[in-house]
């Protein structure tokens, strides 16, 4: 079963700047949800929030709840790297090992988790490469490094590793925006193809994108320079792009602004 994410009054602070303020929203398990809004008004910062990547950052603090399935994910007992572990992420730029093989990039996670059986880590490449539509480009170089791959093979590299250590959750910012047309189409059909296994969040700048991989939409944005970004909707994708409930969302997704 997916786990649900329930975020209840959440504030992210960077030192003394708040940068998001107050969201509270619910992550039905295998669905993808987009988030969209104007640059700075918190998207990758809250997403962050989501596998406790946010507090890496100096300064970094969150005050508010996120619970996975009912586990508090800021409870004091957590251990950091397993929610991690849980709560996967695909980065803007694919960041592969430049050095490791493609094997190896794949196998990077589960070797941290301790698996040392070679023929439980090549059924898992194979796997999570398949998972990730890269097997059959892959196959024949599993040992040549993954850094020797295009752009696009790169951001499906890294979605194989993400997806290797079975996460519940992806989290995905802007996935696509180093990539070319064909390999964001790769992605996007990708992600239709994983939301079967698990729950996707992807931050994106792209509105096209958002309407046709997202089955719910919740637009940020924030009120002036300086201001902390807030949520302002949350709904069906479709009702998200055809008929907002709020004039800033309606302003945002025509164009009028941002
Ligand atoms: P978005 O993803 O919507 O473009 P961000 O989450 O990147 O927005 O940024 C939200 C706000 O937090 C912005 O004002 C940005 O300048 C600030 N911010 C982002 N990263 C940092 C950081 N590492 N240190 C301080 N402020 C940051």
């Amino acid at each position: 079963m997916g786990k649900r994410i329930d975020v209840k009054d959440l504030n992210v602070y960077y030192g003394s700047f708040k940068a998001v303020e107050d969201v509270t929203m619910t992550i039905e398990p295998r669905s993808v949800t987009a988030f969209i809004g104007p640059s700075g008004c918190g998207k990758s910062t809250f997403l962050r929030t989501l596998n406790r990547m946010h507090e890496v950052i100096p300064g970094g603090r969150v005050e508010g709840h996120v619970s996975l399935d009912d586990q508090d994910l800021y409870a004091g007992e957590v251990d950091p790297v397993a929610v991690r572990r849980t709560v996967g992420m695909v980065f803007q730029r694919p960041n592969p090992f430049p050095t490791m093989s493609i094997f190896d990039n794949v196998a990077a996670g589960l070797r941290l988790n301790g698996v040392r059986d070679k023929s439980r880590l090549k059924d898992a490449v194979e796997g999570s490469l398949r998972g990730a539509n890269l097997w059959n480009e892959v196959k024949d170089r599993l040992s040549k490094p993954g850094a020797g791959l295009s752009g696009g093979q790169q951001q499906r590299l890294c979605i194989a590793r993400a997806i290797a250590v079975e996460p519940q959750v992806l989290l995905m910012d802007e996935p696509c925006s180093a990539l070319d047309p064909i390999s964001t189409l790769a992605i996007e059909d990708l992600i239709s193809q994983l939301k079967d296994r698990f729950t996707i969040v992807i931050v994106t700048h792209n509105m096209q994108q958002a309407s046709r991989v997202s089955d719910r939409t919740a637009f940020f944005n924030l009120a002036a320079t300086g201001k902390p970004g807030r949520l302002i909707e949350m709904d069906a994708t479709q009702k998200i792009f055809s008929n907002p409930t709020e004039r800033a969302t309606e302003d945002y997704i025509s164009g009028r602004f941002g």
